[in-house]
């Protein structure tokens, strides 16, 4: 560390150079996260310094982290849930195993989760020495319901379902598993960090939510498809007391107890969720989704006139393909398997598809022999 401190407008020349350094998502076709919509960034910018931490601090931040909240419980028809924000899918998916293990009081700990499952779970078993047994997953690479009930037993916790995977976007089948988790009295989570925010706005999409009756909790990402903030997710739960296995004494805050994984929380990225939920409305987030999945539909149509398969219909905007190249500058990303993937994100229009295709037909030699 320097002992002069630097001038600002030196040090934002400096600061600038290095921003131009990282790509810009109008050539990422790899990316959950998109370009937050401009009234999430006035948003972040008028509650920078707001902690949820501490709430006592801050009423006015807390009532839009509860309005939020019931938002939530709304549109995954149980208006009685209640839930809290999150710095993300992953806190969330934590907090999750962390209330399901409390409460199961098991010897041997595991959880049942589909392979498809993203690898936050994996961080949350080894913190908290819980077994993860993988489910496997059937040819539409959603999770195989006999497989799941076989890998049960009385020590399983949870078990873990996603709506709207990271790699293929597929949602496994809920309402089945809802089934098993009902007799055995094991909590069902659905992992919606992605599809929680595009599903509800979908026509004949799988079935996901609290309307399922054995579904417990269900983490989304407003930090995705919501063009929120980073960092934002939410975590919602059919009934609260779940979170009592998990509190603490907080001795010198506002309030006396708290259950949240981290200390001091940001408001500025729930006031930024909040404030595009209320911005977009149902209507608003229905027009961006259905934009947003016909423009995946466009892709796929467009790369397998070219002569490369989709892997997949996919029931999210995430389009998979067999293994090719692309050509530069686009940026794409590939399975664990090793297949194409694309997300069609916010920042991805049509035109951004258009060119991708365009370039990519030029670059592409089909392989004739
Ligand atoms: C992105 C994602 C996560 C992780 O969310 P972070 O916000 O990156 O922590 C978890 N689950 C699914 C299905 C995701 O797509």
């Amino acid at each position: 560390m320097d002992a002069e401190g630097l001038l600002a407008d030196e040090l934002f020349c400096f600061l600038e150079a290095r921003r131009k350094e990282d790509f810009s998502y109008s050539h990422i076709l790899s990316s959950m996260c998109t370009t937050p919509h401009p009234v999430a960034v006035k948003a972040h910018a008028l509650f920078m310094e707001t902690n949820l931490g501490d709430p006592g601090l801050f009423p006015g931040t807390v009532s839009l982290e509860d309005e939020l909240i019931r938002w939530f419980a709304d549109l995954y028809h149980e208006p009685s849930a209640g839930g809290c924000t999150t710095s993300g899918g992953t806190e969330s998916n934590i907090q999750v195993l962390r209330f399901c293990k409390a409460a199961k009081k098991a010897k041997n700990p595991n959880i049942v989760v589909p392979a498809s499952a993203h690898f936050s779970f994996e961080k949350a078993c080894k913190m908290m020495d819980v077994e993860m047994r993988l489910a496997p997953l059937d040819h539409e690479y959603r999770m195989d319901v006999n497989a799941a009930g076989e890998l049960i037993d009385k020590d399983t916790c949870c078990i873990v379902s996603v709506a709207g995977t990271t790699e293929y976007g597929m949602t496994d089948p809920i309402p089945e598993l809802g089934k098993i988790a009902g007799q055995e009295d094991i909590h069902l989570h659905v992992d919606a960090a992605f599809g929680g925010y595009v599903l509800p706005f979908l026509k004949d999409a799988p079935k996901f939510d609290f309307s399922i009756p054995e579904v417990g909790s269900i983490s989304v990402d407003p930090h995705k498809m919501g063009m929120g903030t980073i960092p934002s997710g939410v975590l919602m739960v059919r009934d609260e007391k779940v979170f009592c296995n998990l509190l603490v004494e907080t001795p010198y805050l506002t309030v006396k107890q708290a259950y949240s994984l981290t200390g001091t929380r940001p408001g500025a990225s729930v006031a930024a969720a909040y404030a595009v939920s209320r911005y977009f409305g149902t209507k608003g987030y229905t027009s961006l989704v259905t934009g947003c999945m016909e423009n995946t539909r466009r892709l796929i149509e467009g790369m397998e006139a070219f002569g490369v398969r989709r892997k997949v219909t996919p029931d999210v905007n995430v389009a998979t393909f067999d293994h090719v190249d692309v050509p530069k500058p686009w940026i794409v990303s590939y399975t664990r398997k090793g297949d194409l993937r694309i997300v069609c994100m916010p920042h991805v229009s049509r035109d951004v598809i258009e060119s991708f295709l365009a370039d990519f037909g030029e670059f592409h030699v089909p392989n004739t022999h």
